[in-house]
């Protein structure tokens, strides 16, 4: 059954609201080469300010009523801490838990099940971006397996992205030190994974046109009808989705089209997405079945 990837979304807290095209051009340069790290993130006790992840209301439930919540702690589920137990949130939990670590997941503080619009989506709960809640849409957790994975690889890029090693958050330093357009959680900063594949992938213009545009259906089919680079439709949302979907088809080794090699060979060009992807094929948990769609 092959995902349906309109439904794919990340959830916009605190967008920055600062965007500075040509520095980031100018910076481009020094982005090239760079090693990245998913940086494991210490788990630590939310400040009075942080939205409680226990806590629905706190959460925000834009997309849809949260039914149950797992509280997580070192990247393993600690407790039951909202609503009933629920079976399909327990499937989804361990489609996510068998595809990474608990060191990878360790600044997920929260799983969630909802029922609204969108498949699922990643929600960071403090200022600082250390700290995440997924939640997952009822039909996702009972989509076919590999359908499942796809989401679940899907917002654990989302995670790996919005991190506080990959974002220039605004009550952190001063937004000059932001480049490019926010990525919805913070402005993509230098030296990580998200700057280096807007500037690599996104032309300025449609960086510009994302200021109006940044979950625009209509925006995205434009763009994918241009540009055959793209891992699908989906991906021409935004550089943030288009990252997620390249990242979700490489380490499931989904097939994509050969006119998206060169985002493939961004993912193939960084060890530790590598590493996921081997984990993942040795673990026999790849998903060679799904068909993610062509742009151009
Ligand atoms: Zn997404």
């Amino acid at each position: 059954m092959a995902p349906d990837l309109k439904r794919f979304v990340v959830r916009a807290e605190v967008p920055c609201m600062h965007r500075s095209t040509t520095r980031g051009l100018l910076l481009l340069a020094a982005l090239v080469g760079t090693v990245f790290l998913i940086r494991p993130v210490v788990a630590r006790a939310l400040a009075p300010d942080d939205r409680d992840p226990c806590d629905p209301r706190s959460l925000g439930q834009t997309h849809g009523p949260i039914l149950t919540v797992y509280a997580l702690e070192a990247g393993e589920i600690s407790n039951l801490c909202f609503g009933p137990h629920d079976s399909d949130l327990d499937r989804a939990w361990q489609s996510l838990a068998a595809i990474t670590t608990p060191q990878e997941r360790a600044s997920i503080a929260a799983f969630a099940i909802y029922e609204g619009d969108y498949a699922a989506y990643t929600q960071r709960i403090n200022t600082e971006s250390t700290v995440f809640v997924i939640a997952v849409n009822r039909p996702t957790a009972q989509a076919h397996p590999q359908t499942l994975r796809h989401t679940m690889a899907h917002e654990f890029a989302h995670v790996i992205t919005a991190q506080e090693s990959n974002v220039w958050n605004g009550e952190q330093v001063a937004t000059s030190n932001c480049i490019g357009d926010d990525n919805l959680y913070g402005c993509a900063g230098r030296n990580n994974y998200l700057a280096t594949w807007t500037y690599q992938f996104w032309p300025s213009n449609e960086i510009e046109s994302l200021d109006r545009s940044y979950h625009d259906p209509a925006e995205a089919a434009r763009r994918c009808l241009a540009d055959p680079g793209f891992v699908g439709p989906y991906a021409a949302t935004n550089p943030g989705e288009d990252f997620a979907e390249a990242f979700a088809a490489f380490v499931l080794s989904i097939p994509v089209p050969a006119s998206a090699q060169s985002r493939v060979r961004f993912m193939s060009s960084n060890v530790e997405i590598v590493a996921i992807r081997d984990r993942i094929h040795a673990a026999g948990l790849s998903a060679p079945d799904l068909v993610i769609g062509h742009c151009g």
